[in-house]
């Protein structure tokens, strides 16, 4: 089942259940695009309608944030849970770990992926993380990048470059991997994996202010947090004050 918002088309699906859907895509040998979706990437989405169609050509979509699950309820098609990129991600590796997925990790700051894969392969014992790529190549490293990819044949490509880019690298190249593969863009979540930047303790999670904690480690982020009454705004606009209903 879907819910939708704002033109995009949600999974409605708890996150054992995205894991799961993504498991059986991968055993019919498909390309799975994988896309969090989160309040800004679709505020800007209203803007920018290859964003939009973005999303729609993604295999799963999920509510990141919980400024997306209060939409899905406004909107009167509620979906189960939060699923977050960095969740996901780490559902995602516990399985790989369990039925011996390879892995390969693109993007964030040169260092970190390694950072990262080092800290995931004693998380996670077993892993098999077969390369990894930083997120700064020039754009005539790109062939070599993806070379690098389909040459290490990993069944979960994980690629942190910021929204929307990551999701644009994912769309162009996804398809370009002869093989079966899972492909999701996970923002700063390297970072966090490689213990360079902190994770909101689980009462902030717990407590819906996650967002609060990323502001206060990264100050810069205020400027985009202005989107989320703008976002709020649009939504309440969009689905309680008649605007859908007028248009019918
Ligand atoms: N990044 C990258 N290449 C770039 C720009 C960004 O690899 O050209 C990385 C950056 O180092 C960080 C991640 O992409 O690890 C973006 O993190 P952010 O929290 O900004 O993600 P967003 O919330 O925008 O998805």
């Amino acid at each position: 089942m879907m819910s939708e918002i704002l033109g995009a088309a949600i999974d409605n699906l708890t996150l054992a259940a995205v894991v799961q859907k993504t498991a059986s895509l991968l055993w019919e040998r498909r390309r799975v695009f994988v896309l969090t979706l989160n309040p800004e990437y679709l505020y800007r989405a209203q803007r920018e309608p290859e964003l939009l169609e973005l999303a729609g050509r993604a295999d799963i979509v999920t509510p990141d944030g919980t400024g997306i699950v209060w939409a899905c309820a406004v909107a009167g098609t509620p979906v189960p849970e939060r699923v977050t990129g960095i969740d996901l991600m780490l559902a995602l590796l516990a399985e790989a770990a369990r039925r011996g997925w390879r892995v390969y990790l693109l993007g964030a700051a040169p260092g970190v992926a390694d950072e990262a894969a080092d800290n995931l392969r004693r998380r996670f014992p077993g892993l098999q993380i077969c390369g990894t790529w930083h997120g700064y190549f020039a754009p005539q490293e790109a062939e070599q990048v993806l070379a690098d990819i389909v040459e290490k044949r990993p069944q979960l490509l994980f690629v942190a470059l910021g929204a929307p880019r990551q999701e644009m690298w994912l769309a162009e190249n996804l398809s370009r991997i002869p093989a079966p593969v899972v492909g999701m863009g996970v923002g700063g979540s390297f970072d966090v994996l490689a213990g360079r930047v902190k994770r909101a303790p689980l009462w902030m999670q717990k407590a819906h202010i996650e967002w609060l904690w990323r502001l206060i480690q990264e100050p810069r982020r205020w400027r985009r947090m202005l989107v989320l009454p703008k976002f709020a705004w649009l939504v309440l606009r969009e689905y309680k004050l008649g605007r859908r209903s007028k248009r019918r």
